[in-house]
């Protein structure tokens, strides 16, 4: 069950799910936005777990009343906890997306599975994980089942966006909000979950994970080495001061930039907390992020040009939209990369 050790923060969306729970108000439908990563299926999956437990089901009425059980969290050791854990209760069908389109026939086969008696004595659980994936057809299927649940039962969709769903799904469901979790609260769990990983290097993690667990997670073996292949790429941190790349150089790292889509929001964030490290380096030195290269921060602090930098976080925003918005990913880079070798829009 080593996934729910990563329920860090989230104590408002938390914290909310219980009352619900608490009071019985907790809606037949439910929408869990917050950005990809953030923790919202591992939620999810715990609420489906607080709604079958075993022992919260023998817990006397009064006693949930009185708020002598006020956190609703499911035990996580009965036999019903385990095998919700492990993903093979039959009451529980979690439908995962992973990057391709939800059919029609699926969402069929989940709401058949809904509609049959319940294995045990809690909750029918359906989890939709990323539901933007549902394709049209797929989401006015389940439109039907959302208008007219089967009696206990609880649906439970995810969505980074919720403008990518159809609005009569979001109108349907009782949305919960996930935000991102702190940075102090994200590098201390982080730095406690990953063998061999220093405080300051764990801190330069959460920070480049923007709040989001299974991100730093992800970046926890191979972030520190990124975020140096990337500085060393653009000559941010060479000893000629920030601004002084050559022109061959930073071509060179737009076009493998460009070819690598899977890093490419990752090398973004770098940059841009590099160059407000660079910033904050002159007036605060304790609240750079890249704790761990203060020493080259503070040497190069005092060589980047306010514009220059100013130019530079401008043009960072720009590729950020561009990127949105489907543009030609290699154009967009190499007119970062102009930025970034310090030469002028003019
Ligand atoms: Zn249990």
């Amino acid at each position: 069950m080593a996934e729910f050790d990563s329920i860090i923060g989230h104590e408002v969306a938390l914290g909310l799910l219980g009352t619900l729970l608490a009071n019985d108000s907790l809606a037949h439908a439910l929408l869990f936005c917050g950005s990809e990563g953030v923790g919202k299926a591992t939620v999810a999956k715990l609420l489906a777990m607080a709604l079958n437990c075993e022992r919260r089901h023998l817990l006397p009425d009064k006693w949930r009343k009185e708020g002598l059980f006020p956190e609703h969290l499911p035990c996580k050791k009965c036999r019903t906890c385990r095998s919700i854990a492990a993903g093979n209760h039959p009451d529980v069908t979690v439908l995962d997306a992973e990057g391709k389109p939800i059919k029609i026939d699926q969402v069929r086969q989940l709401i058949a599975a809904l509609s049959m008696k319940a294995f045990g004595a809690g909750n029918k659980v359906a989890v939709i994980d990323s539901a933007q994936f549902l394709t049209h057809e797929a989401a006015n299927a389940l439109l039907k089942i959302l208008e007219e649940p089967p009696r206990d039962t609880v649906i439970i969709l995810t969505a980074s966006k919720v403008h990518e769903l159809l609005p009569t799904i979001v109108s349907r469901c009782q949305q919960i909000r996930f935000g991102g979790v702190e940075v102090t609260t994200l590098s201390g769990w982080l730095a406690r979950k990953v063998p061999g990983l220093d405080d300051r290097q764990a801190k330069v993690l959460a920070a480049m994970a923007d709040g989001r667990p299974a991100k730093a997670l992800e970046l926890a073996d191979r972030g520190i080495a990124l975020r140096d292949g990337c500085l060393a790429a653009t000559g941010l941190d060479s000893g000629t001061g920030p601004g002084h790349a050559g022109l061959s150089l930073m071509l060179a790292w737009a076009a493998e930039t460009a070819a690598n889509a899977e890093t490419l929001s990752d090398k973004l964030s770098i940059i841009e907390t590099w160059l407000r490290d660079l910033v904050v380096a002159t007036i605060e030195p304790g609240l750079v992020i890249n704790s761990d290269r203060k020493e080259d921060l503070l040497r190069l602090a005092g060589q980047a040009d306010v514009n220059y930098l100013l130019d530079c976080f401008d043009s960072l925003l720009k590729v950020r939209r561009q990127l949105e918005a489907h543009a030609n990913r290699r154009l967009a880079l190499e007119v970062l990369g102009f930025r970034l070798a310090g030469i002028h829009a003019g």
